[in-house]
């Protein structure tokens, strides 16, 4: 799977960054920056999960290979 990060939407909340530090982080103006875009297996988890916590719907989950 490959997370699609919106860096406009993004508004600094950290809450991704807190709950996947090993997918998220933000830079210095506190927006979101993936550590891997295409998330390895061992991180899916956590990437769904750091997606799902975006107040403002900035992260999106996508399997690869899949139909759009
Ligand atoms: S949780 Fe959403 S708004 Fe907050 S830093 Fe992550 S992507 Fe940006």
């Amino acid at each position: 799977m490959r997370i699609v990060a919106d860096q406009d939407r993004c508004e600094g909340h950290g809450l991704c960054a807190d709950t996947a530090p090993e997918v998220y982080d933000l830079d210095d103006d506190a927006i979101v920056v993936l550590r891997h875009e295409v998330v390895p297996p061992e991180l899916e988890r956590k990437a769904e999960a750091g997606a799902r916590v975006c107040p403002v719907a900035a992260l999106r989950v996508e399997q690869i290979g899949a139909e759009p």
